[in-house]
């Protein structure tokens, strides 16, 4: 059996089609893939506004600006996600500050970010930036009503959650990154998740105002549109508003995008199918499992098991070349906050959450084969394996061999 990761992408002649079809035509940026690529996004999620971007980070970081993020505010965010979500906040000279998780669900937790927000001075907060993380969707209806209170904005980091949703009080069912709760929402398309572009990012929003900011934002704060320019000498000019970037995605990666997205759906009905043996198979194991309520729909972008045994069984996985994959070091952890001021043991939840957690295979071109083959050696691991452990002669040289 070939080595099985974590994560991967799934490519059909038909991405394959429509990438040289656009590489054969006029535009390979700038182009109609774009905007036929935007659309068809915000159709998706459900939100008024889309806005492709080069990848995730820029997302976030076009966010912030979008919102007027400055130096010497604070945001709030989750210590068990990828470093961007924090990151954005430093890139506007702004300063990242990390709430704990909620252990059963390993989202932030927003009783923690109440406290935060409660015992610091009014006004020392400018926003909020939860994670859908693994594809479990953050309880957004809840923290709209928490920022409100404290005039606080949301980026919704749904990155791990296209097709993902909850249903708020009212009944309604919500889409992650559907633009009612959250200002704003962010999307990856790095090939480990849900949709490939190669590199690639969307924000989704309803709000027509922050639309118009993150268009500008995007190409070096340039307009050609006749009713926001200041001067006008005639078809060639344009107008540099405000400081802008070079965030834009190309046709390519749009083009790419667009015939993904057509096997969104059924690439999560995938990821459901393959949840679902996981749960039934490791229902009475020793593993610890995440459990999903009824009224939210899990995108599983990850599967994710915790154990006490977690360094064992990632090296027992790795010799039989199953690439299980850990979410996340703590990014409060990493050195470049620590030289901050985080230190371990600020965050316990968090902290106890890193030592236990492990990301099986998930992706929706997985093989029953190759799931069964993951499933026998997670049972294999804890009556057999474990008791050996550290490994066996036989296994410690295939470990040496596999290095
Ligand atoms: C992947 C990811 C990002 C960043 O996306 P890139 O496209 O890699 O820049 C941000 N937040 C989360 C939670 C992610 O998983």
């Amino acid at each position: 059996m070939k080595n099985i990761p974590y994560g991967r992408q799934h490519i059909t002649a038909e991405d394959i089609q429509i990438v040289v079809d656009t590489l054969q035509s006029d535009f390979l940026t700038q182009g109609p893939m774009v905007e036929a690529f935007e659309k068809a996004f915000a159709k998706y999620i459900g939100a008024e506004y889309a806005v492709a971007v080069s990848n995730g980070t820029a997302a976030l970081h076009l966010s912030a600006l979008a919102l007027d993020l400055k130096a010497g505010q604070k945001v709030i965010t989750t210590p068990i996600t990828f470093a961007a979500s924090a990151n954005c906040v430093e890139y506007c000279g702004a300063e990242a500050v990390f709430a704990d998780i909620d252990p059963t669900t390993a989202l932030l937790d927003i009783n923690k970010v109440r406290e935060l927000i409660e015992s610091h001075p009014k006004g020392t907060f400018a926003g909020i930036i939860p994670v859908d993380f693994a594809g479990f969707p953050v309880d957004l209806e809840a923290f709209r009503a928490l920022a409100d209170e404290h005039n606080l904005w949301i980026i919704e980091d749904a990155c791990h959650a296209p097709g993902g949703w909850f249903e708020d009080s009212k009944g309604v069912k919500n889409n992650c990154g559907n633009g009612t709760y959250a200002d704003l929402a962010v999307f990856s398309f790095h090939p480990v998740k849900h949709i490939a572009c190669g590199e690639g990012g969307m924000i989704t929003t309803n709000d027509r105002a922050l639309y118009e900011k993150l268009l500008l934002l995007r190409t070096h704060g340039i307009t050609k549109n006749p009713d926001l320019l200041q001067e006008n000498h005639g078809n060639w000019y344009y107008e540099m508003q405000t400081l802008g970037y070079n965030y834009r995605l190309p046709d390519l990666n749009c083009a790419l995008g667009l015939s993904q997205l057509t096997r969104a759906e059924a690439g999560i009905e995938k990821r459901l199918q393959i949840a679902e043996k996981y749960n039934q198979a490791l229902e009475n194991s020793p593993f610890q499992l995440i459990t999903v309520p009824e009224d939210k729909g899990h995108a599983y972008h990850l599967y994710i098991i915790q154990t006490d045994k977690r360094k064992e069984l990632y090296d027992y996985l790795r010799v039989n070349g199953i690439y299980a994959q850990i979410h996340y070091i703590p990014v409060h952890t990493m050195p470049y906050y620590k030289n901050k001021g985080w230190k371990k043991g600020m965050l316990p939840n968090a902290e106890k959450y890193y030592e236990k957690c492990l990301s099986l295979p998930m992706f929706p071109s997985l093989t029953n084969e190759e799931q069964e083959f993951v499933i026998e050696h997670l049972n294999l691991f804890y009556h057999e394996a474990l008791s050996n452990y550290p490994h066996s002669e036989e296994r410690r040289i295939r470990t040496l061999a596999a290095v």
